[in-house]
């Protein structure tokens, strides 16, 4: 084994009740094939969090962890906080226990038997490794189309994603060490991880139904994930607004021209008097306003991009003498 293989999998739970023991029957089952495989240590464990669910989650939680005391860990979070944060309390929780962490969600969606894939890119050096869906078969017509539909509006927006890429990913001790330095609130993990580098590969797999239990994610809650995703790594909507401006104040000139003509030549019809000039004023003036509140937006996008204190950079190897590295 060449890199310390003590494997936590980290699962968010939001009402799982109905998941919960086949989550973790399938996953003991991964943890037992993967270390008779020798591609991960005897301690390796499976963490449930329990994002503040309403029904029996915490409960049949604690049980597994009775039965499987070294095997099944539980988080329990004093309220619901959603899943990207319930994610992130549970990744920043095995960090401090484990060597490199997968996340997945409690519906088994995603197939545990790319496990194996993920740990040997893992050993072959990768920090993170994305799970990628090969298509959206199992999925419903509408959730296809919008989750694509959000993948296309997020790259259009500058916002680095990995496309088809859900939570479903391995990551290294180290780059869960360099997500830690990301302290901001508006949380949208799919476009914080890409950003913080290392090498980094994904494994391919056929996205399943679900088994028991709804989508813990209507509608609403995608739309929030995409807005939230957008207004947390862009700036550009500032920029349409210059843009818009800018626009506008070219028109006018173009009104220029015609509310001269008019005035002139009288060929669209006679003008009554002031309306060339205050068809000029609110064409211009429109444009003017717009570029100076895209310009004030430039300053407010710069400010968001400080308050933010996210990491600048952060070192993947520091080549030196033996003296420096004390
Ligand atoms: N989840 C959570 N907190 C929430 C909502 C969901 O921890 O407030 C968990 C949920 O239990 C599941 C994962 O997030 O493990 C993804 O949810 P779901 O499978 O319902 O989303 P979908 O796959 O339909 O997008
Ligand atoms: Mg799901």
């Amino acid at each position: 084994m060449m890199r310390p293989g003590r494997l936590a999998i980290v699962v968010p739970c939001y009402n799982e009740e109905e998941m919960l023991p086949i989550t973790s029957e399938a996953l003991r089952a991964s943890l037992d094939d993967l270390q008779a495989k020798g591609k991960i240590s005897s301690d390796s464990f499976v963490l449930f969090v329990d994002d503040g669910s309403k029904d029996k989650t915490w409960e049949l939680i604690a049980t597994e962890h009775e039965k499987y005391p070294e095997k099944i860990f539980g988080l329990k979070l004093a309220g619901n906080v959603g899943h990207q944060f319930a994610l992130t309390a549970g990744l920043l929780t095995a960090k401090d226990c484990s060597d490199v962490t997968i996340s997945i969600d409690a519906d088994l969606q995603d197939d545990v038997h790319v496990f194996d894939d993920m740990m040997d890119k893992y050993h072959d050096g990768c920090d993170i490794v994305y799970g990628v869906r090969n298509s959206r078969k199992k999925d419903t017509f509408f959730k296809r189309t919008t989750a694509q539909g959000f993948y296309k509006v997020m790259s259009s927006m500058g916002v680095k994603t990995v496309y088809n890429h859900a939570d479903f990913r391995l990551m290294s001790k180290r780059a869960l060490q360099a997500f830690s330095e990301y302290p901001e609130r508006n949380l949208f993990l799919r476009g914080i991880v890409p950003l913080i580098g290392f090498k980094t590969d994904s494994v391919y797999y056929e996205r399943l139904e679900r088994v028991a239990g709804e989508s813990k994610y209507p509608l609403k809650k995608m739309l929030a994930l995409a807005i939230e995703g957008i207004t947390s790594f862009s700036v550009k909507p500032i920029s349409f607004i210059t843009g818009f401006g800018i626009m506008i104040v070219i028109l006018s000139f173009l009104a220029l021209i015609y509310v001269l003509v008019s005035y002139f030549f009288h060929i669209f019809g006679d003008t009554q008097p002031g309306w060339s000039s205050l068809m000029l004023s609110i064409w211009f003036i429109g444009g003017v306003q717009l570029i100076s509140i895209g310009l004030i937006g430039q300053y407010i996008g710069k400010i968001y991009i400080e308050v933010k204190q996210r990491p600048r950079y952060h070192i993947e190897t520091f080549l030196s003498s033996e003296k420096e590295k004390e």
